[in-house]
Order: C-alpha cells, then structure tokens, then sequence
C-alpha cells in the first residue's frame, strides 16, 4: 500500500485519497471547516493548509490528492502561522455572541480559536454587520454575521436533501447565503444543516435558547420515527429530552436524519398525556391505582375468558423484549393462539434517501420475535372479525394507539368485555380501555429494535422512570460506571411511574399464578438469542452501538447516500 508521511508519522493510504482523508483514517485531525466527508470537496476556507516537502506552496489538504511517499507537515511554521493567519480573517467580522450562541460548547470556529490562533485581534476597524434571526424554513434560523460562508449548507442541499433551496450571494465580506427567490430551507431533511454548520449561523428553532449544551447528557439511541432506524443522540437535561441529533453510522444513515424524526419522535415523552402509574376503569373513569392492585384486576378479569376468547397484539412500536415477552405471555400465560401486531405502512412518507414508508421502528423484530398467529389462531383481520362476531371479548394491546390510524374500529372495539393496553400516553384506544398499564417510552428503557433491512440496533435509557431508578440501582457496578455522571442529572426533572412492557407482562404473569423469569431487559434478549435462530449467538455487547446485521434476514444495502 501506498505511504504518505504527516508531520513524521508514516500511514497508509488508498489510492486516489486526499491529504485530509488518509489522516483522518489514521485518526489524525487536519483543522477544517468547509471539508465534510460526504459533501464534494469545496477548498474555500483554506483552514486545512499544509507544508509539502518538494511543493513551492502551501496547499490545502483536502483537495491534495496524497501520493506515495509524500511529506506532509502540519504542524511547521508555515503551516500553523498560515492557520494563524486564516483564523484571524475569519474572526475579523465574527460577532462576540459565544455566551448567548446555541453553538457554544460545540462550535469548531470555538474550539480552533482556542487551538491555531493567535489569541488577539488586530483588528480595530468597525465589524461589519449582516442580518441576524432571519428565518430561512420552518425549522431553521439563519445569523448572517456568525456564517464563515464554508457552503456545507449549500452543498448539502444540492448533494444530499437533492433540493437546492440555499445559495451565496454578495462578494468578499459581504458575502452572506439566502434561499432562492420564492423558496424556503424547507426540504424533509433541512435540519441536518444545522448539524454540519461548523459555526453558530443555523441554529435548530425548535432547541435554540433551550440549554447549554454543557448542562446534557447524551446517550445512543435509535429514532422510533420509521424503520431506517436512524442512529440518534437523545440530548438531555433534567430528565426531559430535549433535542435529537444524528449519530453517524454508514450502514443505515450516515451522518444524517429526516426532519420528521428529529421533531416528532420525542415530544411524547414528556408531554401532559403521558400514563403515570397504572389505572383502571371505575364508574367509567380511569382511575390511578397501585401497580399490585391493576395486576390484582387484570388477572381477575383475564381469568373470566376462556383461551379462545382472548387475543393480544403485540406492537411494532415496541422493542423486541417487549414482543418476546408478549409472545410468552399470550401463548404460555392466557393459551392463546390470536396473536399479531398491526403494520403501519404510509406510502407517502417513505422516499430514496432514508425515510421508510413503514412508520414504525420494530415491525421486523415483532415478526422475528414471534409474534405471529398460531395454527389455528387468528391474524389482525380474524381477530377484529372476532370480535364483532362476539368470539373473541377481551383484547390485551401492547404500545399501539390501533384507533389512531383505524378510526373505524372504534365500534367494533367497543364491543369487548375486556379491553387492556400497554400504553405510554392517553391516546384514542385507551378511551376504551379498563385497565391501561403505563410503558416506558423508548428513551426510558433498554431493549432492541430491528430495521427493514434486518439490522438489530440498541437503545438505552436516557431519562429515567421511577423503574429504571431502581434497576440500575441492581446494576452490576461495571454498568453504573458506564452511565457514570447520568446518574446526578437523573435525580431532577420529572419521572414517570412507567415500565417496560416486558416487566408489565412480567409482572401480571405473576398474579395468574405463572413465573416467567426475567429481571432485565439483557435477560430477555439473551433468551431471544437462544430461541430465535436469527439473533444466535448475539447479546448487547455483540450488537454494540452500531448494531449488526442479523443472518439470513433481508441484508440489501439500502444506503444510497
Ligand atoms: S451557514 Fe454555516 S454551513 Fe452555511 S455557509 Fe455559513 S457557516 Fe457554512
Ligand atoms: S428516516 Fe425514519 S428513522 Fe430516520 S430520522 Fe427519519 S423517521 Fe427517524
């Protein structure tokens, strides 16, 4: 293989790579702004400047093809008082808005101006000034004075989003970007710009002036919001989420998210409608009980129906345990044959870019889990053909608002004797419901997920029930070291008497008198693993954060970006 030497140290490259590509792959970070792995190269802001031996002048490295014995400085003189000279230009007209900017703590002109500047302007003359707050779409905010004009927003849009909505106008220190005539920053992936931006100039309107970012956590996770799977960083601070970001993985989404995922798939869980603590029906309301006395009731009521009576639909939304468990629960606890989960599919939502017309993120693990009719048991359609006909009376609904999207179910639910719901929120099927049973949402909660194309994904708490308080209170200490500073953050804010549906079903297995074994959620899926052929040999370590690709399911690369 091909060897370039930077600043000493010998690498191996591919043949045809930058500079600023074959360090990165050895782990060194040439400064730069403009360059971003997935955006064609741009060479405009002329940070990534390097010293190469037998070359009359500087060059820029991210657009220096590399070449086998090639000797590239860095950190010479030239090179570091050239990115001396290139910050102090870029700090001429910048604003002093680090202590009211959204981007402070994550901000690279931040972080460079600590490490290649001079430290001091000489600069005396009058800043000049751009538009500040200027609304560019719905979700995004534009401050012309903080943009260094590096065109990654550009490019983005052109490249990726494949809608060109943003461009520069002006020359030199005038130079500022702006939408089309007639346009709006308003494509389904718009908000991505505002991860990419190395400055503060595009902040994300529904998150800005929310939190310091030094004042969150963050923890891997998985969007809920189809079933790409996106991989996403939960942001939070006192025990309520507070943004969603992108976390890269090349085998699902890049460094990228659909705006849909990013505003949508969080609001819930700290919203007014969330079930806190179990309720059962009296009088015709629901009423908070104990979770002893909702288990006392739910079994009494479930021990009234015959094991042909009963159907449970597991649910697409939650995660594989939750389904595994499901499955034991209505086959093992009730005897029950009626078993499946509704599929929720909107063709106009999926596209060629990440966004899945499967609007759920599980539906594939509620397969995989087993939750699929027995023989002579009924599907979706034979159970609500059931239940009008009055043979099937008492439905139990696993994390799946069904009337949401089925508005015409409603009378032929009404029917049952007995309807029960894991649910995270009040929702329309639980206005019908006699007992409902409150879920930890996906943020609250360990558990697996997996995609369309068959890759199983880890999420993991990021805030905390009143459960999860106590289960890790049980942790080994290796795991509490790896949550570590959460643990003070998690003592604030909100905390909602939640648990995951598997723990639910767990425990209301018990009051009808059968133990099924499980004290957490890796118990659960290392029973998965030695039951279903497609997760052998996995548990949570072995998925990792970037999941894996589960054997002989759908494994089509469907990256296109
Ligand atoms: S707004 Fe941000 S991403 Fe766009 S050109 Fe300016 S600095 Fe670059
Ligand atoms: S494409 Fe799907 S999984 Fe990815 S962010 Fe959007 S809704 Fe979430």
């Amino acid at each position: 293989m091909p060897k370039i030497i930077v600043d000493g140290k010998e690498l191996e490259f591919k043949q045809g790579q930058t500079i600023i590509e074959a360090a990165k792959d050895h782990g060194i970070e040439i400064p730069h702004f403009c360059w971003h792995p997935k955006l064609s190269v741009s060479g405009n802001c002329r940070m990534c400047l390097v010293e190469v031996e037998k070359m009359p002048k500087l060059v820029i490295a991210c657009s220096t093809v590399a070449a086998d014995g090639m000797v590239v400085h860095m950190d010479s003189d030239k090179a570091i008082s050239a990115r001396n000279a290139v910050m102090e230009f870029f700090l001429i007209n910048h604003p002093l808005d680090c202590p009211i900017c959204d981007e402070a703590g994550e901000c690279k002109l931040q972080d460079y101006a600590y490490q290649h500047s001079n430290g001091e302007s000489r600069f005396v003359e009058t800043k000049n000034h751009k538009d500040k707050r200027v609304e560019l779409g719905p979700n995004v905010m534009f401050d012309g004075e903080r943009c260094i004009s590096c065109s990654r927003c550009i490019r983005f849009c052109d490249e990726i989003a494949k809608d060109p909505e943003l461009t520069f106008v002006q020359r030199g220190d005038r130079v500022t970007i702006t939408t089309f005539p007639g346009q709006q920053l308003d494509n389904p992936y718009s908000m991505n710009v505002v991860d990419i931006c190395p400055v503060g100039a595009l902040t994300n309107r529904d998150f800005r002036f929310k939190s310091r970012v030094w004042e969150m956590s963050h923890t891997n996770s998985i969007c809920n919001g189809c079933a790409r799977g996106c991989n996403i960083e939960l942001w939070v601070r006192n025990n309520e989420v507070l943004r969603l970001v992108p976390r890269q993985n090349e085998e699902v989404n890049s460094f990228w998210m659909c705006d849909h995922g990013r505003l949508n798939t969080f609001k819930f869980i700290n919203a007014e409608d969330r079930v806190d603590g179990p309720h059962i029906r009296v009088e015709g309301n629901l009423i908070k009980v104990g979770w002893d006395e909702a288990f006392a009731k739910a079994a009494s009521n479930l021990k009234a129906f015959g094991k042909d009576e009963v159907a449970v639909l597991g649910s697409a939304y939650a995660t594989v345990e939750d389904n595994f468990v499901a499955v034991k629960f209505a086959k093992s606890v009730l005897g029950t044959g009626h078993l499946d989960f509704v599929h929720h599919i909107d063709p106009s939502f999926g596209d060629d870019i990440l966004k899945n017309e499967d609007v759920t993120p599980n539906s594939k693990g509620a397969e995989l889990a087993g939750v699929i009719p027995s023989k002579n048991g009924s599907d979706f359609n034979g159970i609500i053909k059931s239940i009008r006909e009055g043979k099937i009376k008492a439905l139990y609904v696993l994390e799946d608002d069904i009337l949401n999207d089925n508005p015409e179910l409603e009378t032929v639910l009404s029917k049952l004797d007995l309807l029960i719901i894991n649910s995270t929120n009040f929702n329309k099927t639980t206005v019908l419901a006699d007992i409902v049973f409150p879920s930890a949402t996906y943020a609250e909660k360990n558990g697996t997920f997996v995609n369309f194309t068959g890759r199983v994904q880890r999420i993991s708490p990021a805030i905390a029930t009143n459960d999860v308080d106590r289960a890790l209170e049980g942790m080994a200490m290796s795991r509490l070291d790896k949550f570590g500073t959460k643990f003070d953050r998690w003592a604030q804010g909100k905390h909602y008497d939640a648990r995951s549906s598997w723990k639910i079903l767990v425990g209301l297995a018990s009051a009808l008198g059968h133990e099924l074994k499980y004290n957490m959620a890796e118990e659960v899926f290392l029973d998965v693993a030695n039951s279903v052929d497609a997760f052998k040999g996995l548990d949570y370590d072995v998925i990792g954060e970037l999941g894996t690709q589960l054997k002989n399911v759908n494994s089509k690369s469907t990256v296109k970006i």
